[in-house]
């Protein structure tokens, strides 16, 4: 297949491309670099099955040449206030990548007659109400809250989405992407794991946001993009949880990065603004994936922590 993949230069979409070229595919990329990375695909610059556009996707996408699939994978995605990367300080370009932009990679797909894979989230939860989360559950949004340039622009690019299926039969598919983590993260963009880990590799107490009592559920890179890459060969139209059903208290996941970094200098909490929007609970059901797609994660947080080092260990120049 010839794949287009936005978002190609972020940790998804970078990960993305490798397994799909690695399947025998040709992947054309496109990203804007707002919050992507060169760094992420330089490794792919002499690989002739892999195509690269710099293109904001919010804007019309002429694409040459026929493609069969469409992963739409393009937008800020970091609930970091204090990043320049986060979507609070990209407001109107994430609800342009989740409502111009899907509009306009589903016209692509519509025109190919091709397969088509939205990136949604977690986030579409809001603050959930219901535990663990099933796709079948509406969610917990604030329209005008502060994440609600995230989450709702991944709830109209769903409708959107399931619109262009229902009206046009596009072959559409929905994930769902709780937490990851893996190379190719953004050191810098304020998530737990990337803070934790450059923190203990330095030897510094990690900085705990709140009490430490909200839960997530951490998902290795690896396992996260086989999900994905079942789901777009599936049949399946509806949205699909992928992530790790493991819920732990952001301060076990602290404590388990000190434990396996070897790091004695513990954790600090902090008042921070994230404490006041941050969803207390989150935990996938998976029931779906694995009944429909035969899928589970494999990594245990200890092993896919081990595999994430290195790369941390050579952005901060320790090794
Ligand atoms: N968090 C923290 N310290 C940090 C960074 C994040 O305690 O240095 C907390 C944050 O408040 C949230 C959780 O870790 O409760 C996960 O945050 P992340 O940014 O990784 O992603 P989110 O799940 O909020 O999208």
């Amino acid at each position: 297949m010839r794949i287009l993949i936005t978002g190609a230069a972020g940790f998804l979409g970078s990960h993305l491309s490798d397994r799909l070229l690695n399947d025998g595919h040709k992947v054309v990329g496109m990203d804007n670099f707002i919050t992507g990375s060169k760094d992420n695909i330089a490794h792919l610059a002499d690989n002739e099955n892999f195509k690269f556009y710099k293109h904001d996707i919010s804007n019309y996408i002429y694409l040459p040449g026929e493609v069969e699939a469409v992963l739409h994978f393009a937008s800020p995605a970091s609930p970091n206030p204090k990043s320049p990367m986060g979507y609070f300080n990209l407001p109107i370009q994430t609800m342009k990548a989740g409502a111009l932009g899907t509009h306009n990679t589903l016209g692509v797909a519509k025109e190919n007659n091709s397969n088509y894979l939205l990136a949604s989230t977690s986030e579409i939860y809001g603050d959930p109400l219901v535990h663990p989360q099933t796709e079948d559950y509406a969610g917990n949004v604030d329209p005008v809250g502060e994440r609600a340039v995230y989450d709702e622009a991944k709830r109209f690019a769903e409708a959107l989405t399931m619109a262009y299926h229902r009206t046009h039969g596009v072959n559409t598919h929905i994930v769902r992407i709780f937490n990851t983590y893996g190379p190719r993260m953004d050191l810098e963009d304020g998530r737990a794991l990337p803070n934790f880990l450059k923190q203990a590799l330095l030897g510094q107490p990690l900085t705990i946001f709140g009490d430490g009592t909200q839960t997530r559920s951490f998902c290795y890179v690896d396992d996260l993009i086989d999900g994905i890459v079942r789901l777009l060969h599936s049949e399946q139209h509806l949205p699909v949880n992928i992530g790790n059903p493991d819920e732990i208290t952001i301060l076990q996941f602290a404590e388990a990065i000190n434990e396996i970094t070897g790091n004695k200098a513990g954790v600090t909490y902090l008042p921070d603004d994230r404490s006041i929007r941050d969803p207390q609970r989150r935990q996938p059901d998976i029931t779906r994936a694995r009944t429909i797609l035969d899928w589970e994660p494999k990594y245990s947080l200890e092993k896919g922590i081990e595999k994430t080092i290195p790369y941390f260990k050579e952005k901060q120049g320790l090794v």
